[in-house]
């Protein structure tokens, strides 16, 4: 049983991973090949000059990896509830996980399977989004979701900035305060 599955290993679902398995959660993330980050040459990524988005996405999955999340290449097809927790079904056998976070992109077709509420999306060729609070939970509780999906602009910084968001409100919760997660530097004289 892990404490947080994602869906998607795309700059969201990479960048809550980090959070989550840096604050010591066990996490577990999929990844069905179908980032849309995959085909963009990124200019405008703040402290990362030029990077191509193979290079953004794989760096952010062995950072992911790095802190503990566990990676499984596998297509999610349904995420069912199993008491207080979820069962996931993916094309490779199922998985528990207590909390979920959706990052799938573009892609809202397994949120609706699921039957989280969705809406028309309102950023541009972003047909479907999931209906969220600002913190980022679904109507379904225990399903929060980050990035695209959720609606936010779709730019690496934003939707990367956005899984980390819904990560600390989703540690910040399970925590019963405000979760932080500073690091100082000590520079050498
Ligand atoms: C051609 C192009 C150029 C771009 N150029 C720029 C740019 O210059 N600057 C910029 O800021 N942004 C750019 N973007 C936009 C940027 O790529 C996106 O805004 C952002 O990276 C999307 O992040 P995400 O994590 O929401 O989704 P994605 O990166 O698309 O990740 C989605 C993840 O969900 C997974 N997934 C989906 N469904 C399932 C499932 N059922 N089971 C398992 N896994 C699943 C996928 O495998 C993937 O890992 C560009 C996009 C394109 C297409």
């Amino acid at each position: 049983m892990y404490d947080v599955i994602i869906v998607g290993a795309g700059p969201a679902g990479a960048s809550a991973a980090i959070f989550l398995a840096k604050a010591g959660k066990s996490t577990l993330m999929f990844d069905n090949g179908l980032s849309v980050t995959r085909r963009a040459l990124i200019k405008n990524h703040y402290g990362a000059p030029e990077i191509t988005g193979p290079q953004l996405v794989d760096t952010g999955k062995e950072q992911a990896s790095q802190l503990g999340t566990t990676i499984v290449a596998a297509n999610v097809t349904n995420i069912r509830q199993n008491g207080e927790a979820f069962t996931v079904d993916t094309d490779q056998g199922a998985y528990e996980g207590r909390q979920i976070i959706l990052a799938t992109g573009m892609y809202a077709d397994l949120a609706e399977h699921i039957g989280v509420q969705i809406k028309p999306g309102t950023e541009p060729r972003v047909k479907t989004i999931v209906d969220a609070t600002p913190q980022g939970k679904t109507s379904i509780p225990g399903i929060w979701v980050a990035g695209t999906v959720a609606g936010v602009s779709m730019h690496t910084i934003v939707t990367a900035g956005d899984g980390a968001k819904v990560a600390i409100n989703l540690l910040s919760e399970l925590e019963g305060a405000r979760h932080v997660d500073h690091d100082a530097f000590k520079p050498q004289h």
